[in-house]
């Protein structure tokens, strides 16, 4: 959450922040600003900060401001109102120090007591405006030493930027676990918290870490650690397809990353599935067959649409390789202090790689001694680089915050390495070569499902007018179910619940009535004549159906007010790659038809970096 970014180099600081802080606004859109030293004119630094989008600051930022060196930032508030005050940068209270921070300071209320004793008056109810008094307080004329003092004291998760009026042409920058990329031009340095501000102006980047702290100038940085000690990290090459998105011919990112399915998943899949052995093959989680024979559980963990999907993943390892295996949400685990099996493996699935939940699961894994490996997508991110192995999803920059391209490639993934695994522990290859060439055939399916998606539009109608809307599936269907319900909440605003179908009638079934809406997710499995008895139930209850099934099932059709029929899968497994996508659809055309923000919907942020 939050995106900052910055610069120092001969150029006018101010449209390069700009276009970053546009890059990167998915991240969060409270509010935005910058600030700007060297060259400014100013004896102060010269801040500028709106409310809304990055598109209002741009308003009030003359392109020619001067000012060669530069911070900015687009806030997801967690402490304090949306308001330009709480808006960052925040500055201490002579206007010489300006502070951009992502995170969260746990003990601000008691340094701000502190602060506020010495006589400190402060101008917004952040967490983070303490930072700034407290540089200033800590401040002797090296601003490396005063930011690495003030930050002593402070307990909680932070990503900062730092400039001084008395030091134009530095910034100063640290971390602990909110992420920081720094990257290296010629005579020029940028600053971000995502490589996807960097490119086109750098390729050569180097990953902060926990607990570090740099000194950046035009010339490029001295990094140490927070408690002492000069370090060094590798200067790593960005990927060269790290471009930034533009959303093209389509309206909103989330439809054009709707319609990029079948190239993700071709990407996610290709090479990877190999049919003629019966298997796959995940160079990335460097096991051998032995150690794979010799796991003991699998658990996934992931939040959100991450979990959806490590739900999927967790019953294809049990399924195809006979692993125990289950999900849970990664917040709920990293606090419940787990038994951690050393033979057990762990698979940790975030999109962006910074969940902040996620990254807390992964340590508490590490700490108690077991494995852990990343499914993610951002290569590079920080839970890629803590795991050390994993899969990289492959789906490409997803920048609508409703995610949908990431999830299915999570799922596919997952499937992969499923396939892997159950060739050793479970499967015969001719089975294996069959679950194999059906997932190879899947983007031709979401192709052509996406060229004629069927009754979306009445679907909308239906969910569009109703109070609440249900969404239900058995196995992981019910996963589907639960995303489809996710989704049409984060871009629409409406009401949902998801349950397993068969749950219904212990409970919620008693709020059905002839105005309720009931999405059931029914592919044409071992589930099958269950879940449709489930429809037929709310039926009875006055419910309105729109039905999710495979092509040419009449009863599942026969049944539904709005039958949306998907290309068949013979693996049930693999039915969630085609049954999510009416349900993306309908939660996109709902957003448009209610007029919403589709691609950031209110109070959200894409890549959720605070706890
Ligand atoms: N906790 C800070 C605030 O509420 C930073 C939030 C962010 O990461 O955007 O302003």
């Amino acid at each position: 959450m939050c995106g900052i970014v910055g610069y120092v180099g001969p150029r006018n600081a101010a449209p390069l922040l700009m276009e970053g802080l546009r890059r990167l606004e998915y991240r969060g859109y409270d509010s935005a600003g910058i600030a700007l030293t060297d060259g400014t004119g100013s004896p102060d630094v010269h801040i500028v900060r709106r409310v809304g989008p990055v598109a209002n600051l741009a308003e009030a930022v003359d392109p020619a401001s001067l000012g060669h060196t530069g911070i900015g930032h687009t806030r997801w508030a967690t402490h304090g109102g949306v308001n330009e005050p709480n808006a960052h940068p925040h500055l201490d209270s002579t206007n010489r120090i300006a502070v951009v921070h992502n995170g969260i300071i746990e003990n601000h209320a008691a340094i701000r007591a502190l602060l506020e004793e010495e006589g400190v008056h402060f101008r917004s109810q952040t967490d983070t405006e303490v930072l700034p008094h407290l540089i200033r307080k800590f401040y002797r004329g090296d601003p490396l030493e005063a930011v690495r003092t003030a930050l002593q004291a402070v307990q909680g998760t932070y990503g900062i930027a730092v400039t001084f009026a008395d030091h134009p042409g530095v910034i100063i920058a640290a971390r602990n676990g909110s992420p920081l990329v720094v990257g290296k031009g010629e005579g020029e340095t940028f600053l971000a918290s995502d490589p996807t501000a960097l490119a086109g102006y750098t390729r050569q980047v180097m990953y902060l870490e926990d607990r570090e702290i740099m000194r950046i100038t035009a010339e490029g940085w001295e990094l140490t650690r927070l408690d002492g000690g000069t370090i060094s990290h590798a200067i790593e090459e960005l990927a060269e397809d790290l471009v930034w998105s533009e959303k093209g011919d389509f309206q909103h990112h989330m439809l054009k990353e709707i319609h990029e399915q079948p190239e993700s998943l071709r990407r996610c899949l290709s090479g990877r599935v190999v049919p003629e052995e019966g298997g796959a093959r995940l160079g990335g989680l460097d096991l051998t067959t032995r150690e794979i024979a010799t796991i003991s559980r699998v658990g996934v963990l992931g939040c959100g649409t991450s979990f959806h999907a490590s739900l999927v993943g967790a019953a294809a390892m049990e399924q195809l390789a006979r692993i125990p295996a289950f999900a849970e949400i990664a917040s709920e685990f990293r606090y419940r202090n787990p038994v951690i099996d050393p033979s057990a493996l762990f698979l940790a699935v975030s999109q962006s790689g910074e969940t902040a939940d996620t990254l807390g699961a992964v340590r508490e894994v590490q700490v108690k001694g077991g494995r852990v490996m990343g499914v993610v997508n951002v290569v590079g991110s920080s839970i890629a680089r803590a795991c050390g192995r994993g899969v990289y999803v492959h789906s490409g920059p997803e920048i609508a915050v409703a995610s949908t391209k990431a999830f299915t490639s999570q799922v596919a993934a997952l499937l992969v390495a499923s396939l892997m695994f159950g060739r050793t522990r479970h499967i015969a290859a001719d089975e294996g070569r069959r679950f194999g060439n059906e997932l190879l055939a899947v983007p031709d399916l979401v192709s052509r499902y996406l060229e004629n998606p069927g009754a979306i539009d009445a679907a909308v109608e239906m969910v569009a007018g109703g109070k609440y809307v249900f969404f239900f599936g058995r196995g992981v269907s019910h996963a589907v179910a639960m995303e489809g319900a996710l989704k049409l909440k984060e871009v629409a605003y409406i009401p949902c619940m998801s349950y397993p179908a068969a749950e219904m009638k212990h409970g919620p079934i008693a709020l059905i009535d002839p105005t309720t809406p009931v999405v059931a997710i029914v592919p044409d499995d071992v589930m099958r004549d269950k879940t449709l008895s489930n429809v037929q139930e709310v039926k009875a209850r006055g419910a309105r159906t729109i039905i999710v099934h495979s092509e040419g099932d009449k009863d599942a059709a026969a049944l539904a007010d709005v039958s949306i029929p998907v290309p068949r899968t013979r693996s049930s497994l693999i039915s969630p790659l085609l049954t999510v996508l009416p349900l993306q659809l309908i939660a996109y055309r709902a957003g448009l038809a209610l007029g919403r923000n589709i691609d950031r919907p209110r109070n959200l942020a894409k890549s959720v970096t605070v706890e």
